[in-house]
């Protein structure tokens, strides 16, 4: 059944008109959906009766609960959901999935984060992904498929908490890039003044550089973007990272240059580290000379040492070292606090360990 979930005004005005009901019933639908968050059609009382039995016959709103969820000493909590079948997947994304059948849904997962001032929720936006990251435990999954915007929307819509999020991240399971239409659908949907009505500046969508998604990311929306680099040099960043290979980081920030970053939007570059592999003088004196006037800041992330990819962590004392030195050179760099790492859910390590229901 077709979901209303992700969907615009406009599309809801067809939908309402298809079902024998008033053209301003899309708005009423848009309303209903986004703003009073409704989970049935037996809310929207200002819908006539006949009109909702109609749509309950023919769409669903696309909300459901996840079915697992873990919760960590530090609070944050992981949740995982089964997305109805996925739309099927078409060429090459057919074979680099090897799912002949996507009858069955996906599990996904998406990570709550509590902090003092703050509550961020890291949602997916693929079924497991394809870009093959070497130090990634959710690259291991390997891709199962593209979630419609209505199943990235329902991780946000669907947690208990989500009345006190105060901030999203794309930087869940899949590479948002590859899978921009029904991103864009959803920070539509997040930011617009029929939807959510948030501020795009409390969503941050991460990329490998996909470049062709990012380039329609950076003219369609207005959220914060964050790159993961993870090495500065390019022999050694497509060992770790294939997307390299034929989409250079270099390439990816002369894109990125054409773009205005004085404004509001920021621009961050997530950096994971590699105890003598990425974190020497060496490395740092490439970062400072790649990034040379972007007006951005580095994000360093402790490698998790639970996640058994066979790449040892920066000790605490270097990526010190690392953030100091590069902020003293004018380059802002912070050390992200890791969450969640007991149960699977700090950086990377998305691997959808409660695969089965309770
Ligand atoms: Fe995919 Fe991101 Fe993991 Fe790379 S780091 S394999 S893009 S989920």
């Amino acid at each position: 059944m077709v979901s209303l979930l992700g969907k615009t005004p406009d599309e809801l005005q067809e939908v309402a008109l298809e079902a024998g009901l008033p053209r301003f019933a899309g708005k009423q639908l848009a309303e209903w959906i986004y703003v009073r968050r409704a989970t049935s059609f037996d809310e929207m009382t200002n819908i006539s009766l006949r009109g909702r039995e109609t749509l309950k016959a023919r769409y669903t709103i696309g909300r459901h609960a996840p079915v697992a969820e873990a919760k960590s000493t530090d609070g944050t909590k992981k949740y995982l959901f089964k997305t109805p079948p996925l739309p099927p997947l078409r060429g090459r994304d057919r074979s680099d999935s090897g799912d002949e059948n996507q009858s069955e849904g996906q599990y996904i997962e998406a990570v709550y984060i509590p902090e003092d001032d703050r509550a961020t929720l890291c949602v997916s936006t693929q079924a497991g992904c394809k870009m093959g990251c070497k130090f990634c435990m959710t690259g291991t999954l390997g891709f199962h498929g593209h979630l419609p915007a209505s199943e990235i929307l329902n991780q946000i819509f669907s947690i208990p908490e989500s009345a006190t999020l105060s901030n999203i991240v794309y930087m869940g399971e899949g590479e948002p890039m590859d899978n921009i239409d029904e991103v864009l659908r959803s920070l539509s949907a997040m930011t617009a003044a029929w939807g959510c009505a948030w501020s795009p500046h409390r969503i941050t969508v991460s990329s490998v550089g996909y470049p062709k998604g990012l380039k329609r990311f950076l003219d369609e929306s207005e959220c914060h973007l964050a790159i993961s680099l993870h090495n500065p040099f390019a022999a050694e960043r497509q060992q770790i990272m294939p997307i390299e290979k034929n989409h250079p980081i270099k390439d990816v920030l002369e894109l990125i240059r054409g773009y205005d970053w004085t404004r509001q939007r920021r621009l961050s570059f997530e950096y994971i580290c590699f105890g003598g592999e990425n974190d020497t003088p060496r490395h740092a004196k490439e970062l400072l000379r790649l990034m040379r006037g972007l007006n951005c800041r580095v994000n360093l992330i402790r490698f998790h040492a639970g996640v058994d990819q066979g790449f040892p962590a920066s000790d605490e004392q270097q990526m010190v070292w690392l953030r100091d030195y590069l902020t003293m050179h004018g380059l802002t760099t912070t050390i992200r606090r890791s969450r969640g790492e007991d149960i699977l859910a700090a950086c990377g390590m998305l691997v959808n360990a409660l695969q089965k229901e309770p």
